[in-house]
């Protein structure tokens, strides 16, 4: 905990990330409350661990349907639903591929192209059965398997943030090692919250500039948050379900800032899929969701700011509105 001008901050490491709450009074049995109900929610849906109940699901493959709590299977049908979208860049059944490539972790490389091609098959997600009567999921070949990584430090984002407001806190922020989720705005700053854009593979922590809200949800996506370097290139770990490799396009990294951080993870990966140009243009059919595209030849584009500022902090990157 530390406290600089009223900021008391509480820092773990939850999800393999550092995890921050952000208050306003001197509270570290709510912030100990917090992390507890984030390592509650992350023991249901974690796939980096033997037992979850997502794990369950997947241990089951090919064999039968596992029932799991109410919180899982809305989570999982909101997965279903984003992945069978017509041209998803987003597949909650990519599990196998996720699981092969080992990003992030012990004995990641490269896959031969032969077992990536074995294993695109395990990974239709239309396959994938629920029911809704028996709050069951089913995966029908063994093999398959479920990985909601993309969209469960969103979720939890969410539930910290309404449990947050049932507690009465007004002015908060938690960052969930790339998803930050804030309730109002801090206390004697009328530009609301600053949350930093990270420079790509920098290893100073510099910026690019600072994204300001107020009571939104700021989530970012970026290939240099898990990756390996091997045959001269950066594999990392937002996958083209397509193809089964790395999504590979001009894209460095997708902020979204909305009012769900779930909304936000949904949209990062959606995103990162259509590129700068269609995700654009996309961006422009919504109104309650705004992005910022970083790109690999220095470009820094912002959807026009309706929920956000911008205010850059590189100048050697190209601003773009
Ligand atoms: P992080 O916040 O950990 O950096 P992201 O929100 O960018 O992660 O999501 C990446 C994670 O999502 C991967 O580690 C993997 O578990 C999962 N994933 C990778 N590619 C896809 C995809 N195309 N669709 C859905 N989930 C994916
Ligand atoms: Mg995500
Ligand atoms: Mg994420």
């Amino acid at each position: 905990m530390a406290n600089e001008a009223g900021v008391y901050s509480y820092s773990t490491v939850q999800m393999g990330s550092p995890v921050l709450l952000k208050l306003f009074e001197n509270n570290a049995a709510l912030a100990r409350q917090v992390f507890r109900l984030i390592a509650q929610q992350e023991n249901l849906f974690t796939v980096n661990r033997v037992q979850s109940e997502v794990m369950a699901i997947n241990h089951a493959a090919g064999e039968r349907p596992v029932a799991v709590s109410p919180a899982v299977f809305n989570l999982i049908q909101v997965a279903y639903t984003v992945s069978t979208l017509p041209d998803s860049a987003f597949n909650f059944a990519i599990g196998p591929i996720v699981k092969r490539w080992k990003i992030g972790f012990q004995g990641d490389s490269v896959p031969a192209a032969a077992d990536i091609t074995a294993l695109l098959p395990l990974t239709n997600p239309h396959q994938v059965v629920l029911d809704a009567a028996a709050q069951s999921v089913y995966l029908p070949q063994r093999g398959m398997e479920i990985d909601l990584g993309a969209i469960a430090k969103g979720y939890i984002a969410d539930r910290v943030q309404q449990w947050l407001r049932q507690q009465g806190v007004t002015q908060a922020l938690i960052n969930l090692g790339g998803n930050v989720q804030t309730l109002g705005a801090p206390p004697h700053e009328p530009q609301g919250w600053q949350i930093g854009l990270k420079k790509p593979f920098a290893d100073d922590n510099a910026l690019l500039g600072v994204i300001e809200v107020r009571e939104k949800s700021v989530v970012t996506s970026g290939i240099y948050e898990r990756y390996f370097e091997q045959q001269g290139r950066c594999w990392h770990h937002i996958f083209d379900p397509r193809t089964g490799y790395p999504l590979d396009n001009e894209l460095l990294s997708v902020t979204v800032i909305s009012d769900r951080s779930l909304d936000g993870d949904i949209y990062t990966t959606l995103l990162y899929g259509m590129g700068t140009e269609q995700g654009l243009n996309w961006l422009a059919s919504q109104s309650d969701i705004d992005a910022i595209f970083v790109t690999r030849d220095r470009q820094i584009v912002c959807s026009s700011p309706r929920h956000y500022r911008f205010r850059p902090a590189d100048t050697t990157w190209k601003l773009h509105y």
